[in-house]
């Protein structure tokens, strides 16, 4: 009974020890912070996204594409105006996002659009300024999603073409519920 008793407690130690050592892994792999539910809104892109974004422009400009960063963080009332746009105010509908369900209201997003080169903004998803015989628009969307980022016009349900986000695993209710990206993680690029 004895010896029954203290095979059980040495196994009891070993389980404990591997759950302590899988928590601290996971610590340190985790690639958010949870800052509860008053955790502070971003009032600026997240450091990853601004280098990402950055990135991209460059990596653009290297294929003769000159990309305008048309968009980045939003705030809960731009998010809330831009709502309205096509429902009470005028204009097209732009987004299904209140106020907090975005991922701009979180510095996680940027839009885009090109420019010709007296710098006036192109929507035209077939223009091809640097004259390859690929739209413009879709190599910039090849290059993004290279560098780790979402594309809104891979979206089943409502293409958003000139958007471009990093979730890091998160969901925008996790983000409503105060779980931060961390600032510095490794992001996947793919090598190419
Ligand atoms: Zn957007």
């Amino acid at each position: 009974m004895r010896q029954t008793s203290s095979i059980l407690s040495t196994w009891l130690i070993i389980i404990l020890f591997f759950v302590l050592l899988f928590t601290l892994y996971n610590q340190q792999n985790k690639k958010y912070d949870d800052k509860g539910k008053d955790a502070s809104i971003p009032t600026q892109l997240h450091p990853i996204v601004e280098e990402h974004k950055n990135k991209l422009v460059k990596e653009a400009e290297n294929i003769g594409i000159e990309l305008i960063i048309t968009e980045t963080i939003r705030s809960y009332d731009e998010q809330n105006a831009l709502y309205e746009q096509g429902r009470t105010t005028e204009g097209n509908i732009v987004t299904h996002a209140q106020g907090g369900e975005s991922y701009h209201n979180y510095g996680l997003a940027i839009d885009y659009a090109l420019s010709d080169q007296d710098g006036n903004l192109i929507w035209d998803l077939n223009y091809d300024g640097n004259g390859n015989g690929d739209s413009d628009w879709f190599e910039v969307a090849d290059i993004a999603k290279d560098l780790g980022f979402e594309w809104g016009g891979d979206w089943e349900k409502f293409q958003d073409y000139p958007h471009l986000q990093m979730t890091f695993g998160l969901s925008i209710r996790d983000l409503q519920n105060g779980l931060r990206p961390k600032t510095e993680q490794g992001v996947e690029e793919v090598d190419n």
